[in-house]
């Protein structure tokens, strides 16, 4: 027998706290030992006395109300996780607690028994695994932004459950030879599916020394929303080595990438799983991907990987997109407010595929670009920076430090410097709840994945700056891997007029939506995003069933 699992109730209406405790002790899969507690300093002591595996909390207490009591809790018990009991009148301030960091809500008069064990259950896990390969900033990120949007659109559980973690994962150790012959060095990897309804699964690939799991997972979430926001065939996936590019030389880098990918071969496939370039890899990554498969298969399969070299089935503006793809929905924004772009300034974060890209474009429409940084630090320049001059700089010095003509600024600073349009393009938890009261810009284009957090998006939001969501903002990414995948598939090769053309009209398309959306359920531009996002692969999963 399992051992039993000790719960404490935080509940003051006696009638509610029986019946949960009932419901608990009736559940047949699992055992429980309930604690109750009327109020919330009873509820802090039986926890402090340890052995507890999770709380369930009614926010209205009688020495405490509201959020306060979750937030009193949280700090007195981490990390013991907490489920919030909630009514019917309560959902807003449950949802916000959640946002803050509790695990789930329950609403009182819909609660089972099998809905409340699930919930401990699940909670208990998620806070476990959350401890060691899922802890990431993004996965809490991810999930807030999900839950966030599944309570405006009352979404079911059943989905909600499923929806917050991935389909498959697959953790791999792999070694890989260093140039001095006798070093071996093992790191870890990852492929993640998260939803597998769609289609194929679509999702870069990560070389970075922060990637663990939740990470990956949380990449691959997103790539699952935008995929479908865009109305792309594909579910999200994503992958990941935890290593530092930047200290390989490029024999290294090579046999890191061929046996990665020897290692999640069985993943992935044309038909299966597509990966494509992220941060710290490139067009060369994907195209000693592209051959150590086609190795395996014994004939080439370029359609494999997309992101890969022109000359190996690439497509024709691939490695531009996403920063292209920004530059596009910056055009449709500023449409909408009725700007003249060569009249306006702006300011990016990264100078890597995304960032310099989306510099180039904004630059090449007459935007004055004041300053680009990269993970050395910034350059400014009150009248515009000359970006083309910066990346020939940049291939000789490897970063944008030291450009000629240009003052030096930090990172922080970068992002405070007045402009009209703001890129993030480098790393996720950049605009928080300690700089955006300090960001002097008026939108804000995600070329990252995740650049901001909740908590930052309602202050920006508080303050009138607009933000394009990532989801939205850097698909061009994907939708032009999705185009390449076409072309492979079919034999054929597309103008770059052609693949632009049709890159514009989607992401114009779906711009519209997100806005349409956004007008209509007055919510955020993010929040309009995912639930264009959530509904679609919803209503994709209900109307193909459950096997078996
Ligand atoms: P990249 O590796 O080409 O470039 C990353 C850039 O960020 C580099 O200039 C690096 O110096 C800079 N950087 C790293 N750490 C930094 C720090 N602490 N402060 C400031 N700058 C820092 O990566 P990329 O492909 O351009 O990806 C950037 C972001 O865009 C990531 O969030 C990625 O997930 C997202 N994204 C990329 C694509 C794509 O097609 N490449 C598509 C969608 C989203």
């Amino acid at each position: 027998m399992t051992q039993a699992m000790n719960i404490v109730v935080i509940e003051d209406n006696p009638m509610h706290a029986r019946l949960i405790e009932r419901l608990l002790l009736g559940v047949r899969q699992a055992q429980y030992q309930v604690q109750v507690a009327g109020d919330l300093a009873t509820g802090i002591a039986a926890v402090e006395e340890g052995g507890v595996d999770l709380v369930l909390l009614d926010l209205m207490l009688p020495d405490s109300e509201g959020l306060d009591s979750f937030l009193r809790l949280r700090s007195r018990i981490d990390p013991v996780p907490i489920v919030i009991l909630t009514s019917m009148d309560d959902m807003e301030l449950a949802s916000h607690a959640v946002e803050s960091g509790a695990q789930d809500y329950l609403v009182k008069g819909q609660i089972t028994g099998e809905l409340l064990s699930r919930a401990v259950r699940y909670a208990i896990e998620r806070v476990r695994a959350r401890a060691e390969e899922w802890r990431s900033p993004m996965l809490r990120l991810a999930h807030q932004q999900f839950l966030k949007a599944a309570q405006i659109i009352r979404l079911e559980d059943n989905l909600r459950q499923r929806l917050l973690f991935p389909q498959r994962s697959q953790v791999v150790t792999l070694s890989y030879r260093r140039d001095e012959y006798t070093q071996v060095e093992t790191v870890f990897g990852y492929r993640v599916q998260h939803v597998l309804t769609m289609g194929p699964t679509k999702g870069g690939v990560r070389f970075h020394h922060g990637v663990n799991l939740g990470e990956v997972t949380a990449l691959a979430m997103w790539m699952t929303w935008k995929c479908a926001l865009m109305h792309l065939p594909f579910g999200g996936a994503k992958g990941g080595v935890r290593v530092d590019p930047g200290a390989l030389s490029k024999q290294e880098l090579q046999r890191l990438s061929r046996r990665y990918t020897a290692e999640i071969i069985d993943m992935i496939g044309p038909d299966k799983d597509i990966p494509a370039p992220d941060m710290g890899t490139n067009e060369q990554v994907m195209a000693w991907m592209m051959d150590t498969y086609s190795e395996q298969k014994g004939y080439a399969v370029p359609t494999v990987v997309t992101g890969k070299p022109v000359v190996l089935g690439g497509s024709k503006g691939r490695k531009e997109a996403t920063g292209q793809g920004v530059v596009y929905v910056v055009e449709e924004a500023a449409r909408d407010r009725g700007w003249d772009l060569s009249e306006r300034t702006a300011v990016v974060q990264g100078f890597g595929n995304v960032g310099y890209h989306a510099a180039r474009f904004l630059s090449e429409l007459g935007v004055k670009v004041r300053a680009v940084s990269d993970v050395e630090g910034g350059v400014y320049r009150e009248d515009g920076l000359d970006i083309e001059g910066l990346a020939r700089h940049v291939e000789e010095a490897g970063t944008v430090v030291g450009f000629e003509g240009a003052d030096r600024v930090t990172n922080q600073e970068l992002l405070e410097i007045p402009c009209d349009v703001l890129v993030p393009a480098a790393l996720e938890n950049q605009i928080t709840a300690r700089n955006a009261g300090e960001l002097r810009c008026r939108l804000i284009a995600e070329g990252a994945n995740g650049p901001t957090t909740t908590e930052a998006d309602e202050i920006l939001a508080d303050r009138g700056i607009t933000v394009l969501p990532d989801l939205l903002a850097n698909a061009g990414g994907v939708t032009v891997s999705y185009f390449e995948w076409v072309q492979g598939t079919q034999n054929m090769m597309w103008s770059l007029k052609e693949v632009n053309q049709r890159l514009r009209q989607l992401l114009q398309r779906a711009y519209r939506r997100v806005v349409d959306r956004a007008e209509a359920g007055g919510t955020d531009l993010r929040t309009a995003a995912l639930i264009a996002g959530v509904e679609r692969v919803c209503e994709a999963k209900l109307i193909r069933g459950l096997f078996p």
